[in-house]
């Protein structure tokens, strides 16, 4: 039986990504098959399906996420009917990834999906959400609390921000959204942020020290944005970093940790112990409403993709970009 996937192969300019009809001998090694429902494109898949060195192989089939149920297993932890979730590991990057109707994975790198989300709301929030919750998790590992004061998202509109701003206002705090899209204020305030920062203030050289503003932060932006966030975090406040939309560099000083005692605390999603994809699942379940993803998803079929992909390494996607593998 051939199964429809989407392929990323060397071409003479770069890379080239088309549909593709395959066989299951071509999904690779596991000892789970897993009919794919949805994946998602999130902004490492933009990077991959661009050239930008995600694919340590090609021929590949991309997608770094996935949720379907289990077809086949060799595995005593998954029989035939189980729901599940993959986020990470080697897809995409090694191994086959998500955007073909079937994955062939070993059983380590999957976790049960949550009774309360479908496989559609799990890839909803999907790579950017459960990453968004592990920067959530390492602030209050870091003493966060709500009485502590505002808490700044950088990359707002993006899947992690948008996601975060979300799960931190249900969670009671504050939350300050740093945007480069301003016309798309009520959808920020819509998903919980109180107050709307212009990412310009943020992204120019700063000084080391600034005026002391920020409780604690997620940023998905890396570079002068993140450095000036340290500048501006208060006393024993904490910056979870998890991205590189603006930038991979860093150019800031030590000033923020030796004399505000701030913490930065890098966030990997990829290759996250299990039992910690496990709690912040259990905490996404309990903590996020899906009601309120809604306004944050869009849909599409495969053979969109590589054109979304496209669009959210220049910043014009907002929200989760839902992909139905069988559209
Ligand atoms: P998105 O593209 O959805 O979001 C990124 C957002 O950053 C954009 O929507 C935009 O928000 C803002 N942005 C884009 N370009 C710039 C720029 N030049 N300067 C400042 N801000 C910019 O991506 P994701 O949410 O999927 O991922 C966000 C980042 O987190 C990426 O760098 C990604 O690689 C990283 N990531 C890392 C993970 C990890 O394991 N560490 C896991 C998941 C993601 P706005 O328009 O509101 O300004």
């Amino acid at each position: 039986m051939s199964i429809r996937a989407l392929v990323t192969s060397k071409a003479p300019d770069g890379v080239a990504t088309t549909l593709a009809e395959i066989g299951a001998g071509d999904l690779g090694e596991g000892d789970v098959t897993v009919a794919v429902e949805y994946s998602t494109v999130n902004y490492k898949d933009g990077l991959a399906l661009s050239g930008g060195r995600i694919m340590q192989s090609m021929p590949m089939i991309g997608g770094i996420d996935f949720a379907g149920t289990v077809e086949a297993s060799d595995s005593a932890a998954y029989k035939p009917g189980d729901k599940v979730i993959l986020n990470g590991w080697g897809l995409s990057q090694t191994h086959n990834g998500g955007y073909a109707q079937k994955a062939r994975v070993p059983a380590a790198w999957l976790i049960p999906l949550p009774d309360k989300f479908t496989t559609r709301e799990a890839m909803a929030i999907g790579t950017a959400g459960y990453t968004a919750m592990l920067c959530v998790m390492a602030l209050e590992h870091a003493g966060l609390t709500p009485a502590k004061g505002d808490v700044l998202v950088t990359g707002a509109n993006g899947g992690v921000g948008s996601i975060a701003i979300s799960l931190l206002s249900q969670l009671g705090y504050r939350v300050a959204a740093s945007t480069g899209r301003m016309d798309e204020a009520d959808y920020l305030k819509g998903l919980g942020a109180s107050d709307i920062i212009d990412r310009a203030t943020l992204s120019a050289p700063g000084k080391p020290m600034q005026g002391e503003r920020w409780a604690g932060a997620v940023d998905s932006v890396g570079s002068h944005t993140l450095a000036n966030v340290l500048a501006q975090t208060k006393y024993r406040g904490v910056v979870a970093a998890c991205g590189l939309a603006q930038g991979l560099d860093l150019p800031g000083s030590v000033a923020p940790f030796i004399l505000r005692n701030v913490t930065l605390a890098g966030i990997d999603s990829v290759n996250t112990p299990r039992e910690v994809r496990l709690e912040a699942w259990g905490r996404l379940a309990r903590d996020l409403d899906p009601a309120k993803l809604k306004s944050t998803v869009t849909e599409i079929g495969l053979a969109n993709v590589p054109e979304v992909a496209a669009r959210i390494l220049k910043g014009q996607v907002r929200g989760r970009t839902v992909v139905n593998v069988n559209a």
